[in-house]
């Protein structure tokens, strides 16, 4: 879960020196990990990228039947 946080930090992703806006905890050395609002959109959009499309073939008939039933 993500946490948004006060805290004066800065964002932990490489290379990016924003204030951090929100945080999640982890099990690892870590322990919290800050990111800035930037960060997290484009973590959240990876995260949502690399879930979307579980199955090309259905997608594709899916398509085929759309295409079908339009005539
Ligand atoms: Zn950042």
């Amino acid at each position: 879960m993500i946490l948004t946080t006060t805290a004066k930090t800065k964002c932990d992703i490489k290379n990016c020196k924003n204030e951090a806006a929100y945080y999640f905890e982890t099990k690892g050395a870590f322990g919290k990990c800050f990111l800035c609002k930037a960060c997290c959109e484009r973590l959240a959009d990876e995260l949502n990228k690399s879930r979307a499309p579980k199955s090309p073939q259905n997608t594709i008939k899916r398509k085929q039947e759309e295409k079908r039933s339009n005539g």
